[in-house]
């Protein structure tokens, strides 16, 4: 039955993970919280038995600017879907209501605000089968996007409880697992806790030499192909955006500081596909559901490993390869502590809570281990995850999908990172905690100038000893010592100044254990890849990228018609799949994954003309 349902209204032949569990929960009336990452397929879990025609199933999303993409996605699945929010204008609105009136919804988004006005369910409540919570961790205190409006849902629910409850969120911690469930009165929830790991992100982690030009390095991998770059202020924003551009990028600048409508078209062109890259503030995101990003660049470091996950996350969501860089310095730590310092002291426990997360998203960033494994391991996963095989066969070397397991960072072995982190230390030490990190690193690769003359340092035994290694190396080295605490970064008259710490004199003393990387020399790594083509394949013919192409221009023209957007058409997977296989009969193109019956029935004509070889333009006029 729910198989059915799943392959008429999606064209998936299968469910993943916790999906079936999730749904069967919730059929048989039991409330249920899942914890599923991005693009995990959460929707599904409450869509389905919206599709099943049993009733009226709420969906509560404090994402207005999502709702109309998935009200269309929705629709373009054969449900009777609505939505109602602030931003809706008043004649759609109208009609919303009179289905609603009517008993001819069976699935309705609404902003917390507007169900907490109260008259709105009267006439539905006894239709009403499921109440979804969307993004549930904002009703916790302990989460990192509390919404005081979330707090009060709860009382709404107690309303209708006949209904069933879900709460769904990204992630959340086992105590924000908890909150959530106290706080939504969740009634002995089944709870589906799926692993946080994203096998289809590559994640990478490099010191930052240059910024501008490590970021177009990422750029200039994936020509034509959706990406996001965050960036920590506006003028890094703006100063990345104009060198993107200069360098013929398609990309626009997105900040708090940019006139509404500016922002408001940058996304809008983003979403619908007429814009290759975003150059933001971590302004941007929270409504962006393009599910073909294919890469996200960290030119700073974020604020915390949650950040970075829910930041990073926004790539790959539908389940096709994407690269994750992020571009390090310890001075951004610095820069974040500045941030929170503006309004202020901060509270004992403030403080020890931002400490606590600038190391950890410090020791990701610099640890030479498997960044998968940090992560999972972040969110209280082993990894690999068990009763799975391991991810993306290859020859065994960890994930294969990070700096660190790609060889693209190396490890040093403990004896050479001891001996070099002694050399390191010693350097700081001499220099006696009256220089900056700058001053240090030139006197351990021997640049001399007046200075270091005039204060005795060029005639050290620690002057030069790091020549070798290079600038970069002995950059990235002086960072991970501060992240491992050997060496710190303190403020003196407002200038920061390098020194070692007790942990550190006690290294050099052969006491304690280190770990060091090293980056490969920049351009080693990755050339350009069709990545998109490398997405999920269910076939293993290669796909033809050049009628890859094509296919993708079809669905702009239907996507540009229709005014949806094009991932709400077919995803790039789908397409990715019709030009491998090639069908010629519409019963061969209902096998591609992700074509249900009602986009057969609207498209499937248009894209086998294309298949045949017609135009994409021509095509696109027979579509309905
Ligand atoms: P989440 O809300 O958990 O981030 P979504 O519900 O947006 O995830 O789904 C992520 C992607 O996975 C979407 O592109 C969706 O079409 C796809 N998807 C969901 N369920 C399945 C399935 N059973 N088989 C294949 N793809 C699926
Ligand atoms: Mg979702
Ligand atoms: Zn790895």
């Amino acid at each position: 039955m729910t198989e059915e349902a799943l392959r008429r209204h999606w064209g998936f032949d299968s469910f993943k993970s916790l999906q079936r569990e999730a749904v069967e929960a919730t059929l048989a009336g039991r409330d249920c919280l899942m914890v599923l990452p991005t693009g995990g397929g959460k929707s599904l879990c409450y869509q389905l038995p919206a599709a099943m025609g049993r009733g009226l199933v709420l969906v509560v999303s404090p994402l207005i600017a999502l709702m109309d993409d998935q009200v269309a996605a929705a629709r373009e699945a054969g449900l009777a879907a609505d939505a109602l929010h602030s931003n809706l204008a008043a004649d759609h609105r109208g009609e919303a209501y009179r289905r609603l009136a009517a008993g001819k919804t069976d699935l309705l988004y609404v902003s917390p605000e507007r169900l907490l006005v109260g008259d709105l369910l009267e006439d539905a409540a006894s239709r009403l089968i499921l109440i979804a919570v969307d993004e549930a961790h904002c009703v916790s205190h302990w989460g990192h996007e509390f919404r005081p409006e979330y707090r009060r849902l709860a009382e709404v629910l107690e309303r209708f409880p006949k209904a069933g409850r879900m709460a769904l969120t990204a992630t959340a911690t086992p105590a924000v697992q908890e909150d959530v469930c106290a706080q939504l009165g969740l009634r002995d929830p089944a709870r589906f806790i799926g692993h946080p790991d994203r096998p289809n992100l590559v994640y990478r982690a490099f010191p930052r030499r240059e910024q501008a030009a490590q970021v177009l390095e990422v750029v200039r991998r994936h020509p034509g192909e959706g990406g996001i770059v965050y960036a920590q202020t506006r003028k890094d924003v703006e100063r990345l955006a104009a060198g993107l551009a200069g360098a013929g990028i398609s990309c626009a600048a997105y900040h708090a500081g940019l006139p509404a409508d500016l922002r408001r078209r940058a996304q809008d062109d983003f979403v619908n596909e007429r814009l290759d890259v975003v150059v933001a503030t971590i302004a941007f995101g929270m409504g962006i559901d393009r599910s073909n990003v294919r890469y996200v660049v960290h030119a700073n470091t974020p604020r915390s490993v949650e950040h970075y996950q829910q930041e990073s996350g926004r790539a790959g969501r539908d389940g096709g390869q994407a690269d994750c860089v992020l571009l390090f310095a310890a001075s951004d730590l610095a820069a974040h502590r500045g941030l929170a310092l503006k309004d202020g002291p901060l509270t004992p426990e403030r403080q020890r809570t931002l400490e606590r997360q600038l190391r950890e998203i410090g020791r990701y960033a610099v640890a030479p281990v498997c960044r998968h494994q940090l992560l999972s391991e972040h969110f209280g996963a082993k990894y690999p995850p068990r009763s799975e095989p391991p991810p993306r066969g290859g020859s065994g070397q960890g994930c294969a999908a990070c700096d660190v397991c790609l060889g693209e960072t190396k490890s040093l072995s403990t004896e050479e990172a001891l001996l070099t982190a002694k050399k390191v230390l010693s350097g700081a030490w001499r220099a006696g905690g009256r220089f900056g990190t700058g001053y240090v690193v030139n006197l351990l690769l021997g640049r001399g100038d007046e200075r270091m003359d005039r204060n005795g340092h060029a005639c050290l035994q620690v002057f030069g000893l790091l020549k070798e290694s290079g600038e970069t190396a002995v950059r990235s080295w002086i960072d991970q010592l501060i992240v491992q605490g050997f060496l710190e970064v303190f403020e003196e008259r407002e200038y920061p100044l390098l020194r070692i710490t007790e942990a550190g004199k006690a290294l050099c003393r052969d006491e304690g254990t280190v770990r060091l990387g090293v980056p490969a020399p920049p351009k080693a790594h990755g050339r350009k890849k069709p990545k998109a083509l490398k997405a999920r394949l269910s076939s293993d013919l290669p796909p033809d990228e050049e009628l890859f192409e094509r296919l993708r221009r079809l669905r702009r023209l239907i996507s540009e018609k229709l005014g949806i957007p094009p991932y709400v058409v077919f995803h790039d997977s789908a397409l990715v799949e019709m030009a491998a296989l090639k069908p010629t009969t519409l019963d061969a193109l209902a096998g591609v994954k992700g074509v249900g019956d009602r986009k057969l029935e609207r498209y499937g004509a248009a894209f086998l003309e294309v298949i045949s070889g017609k135009p994409p333009e021509s095509a696109a006029s027979h579509s309905t």
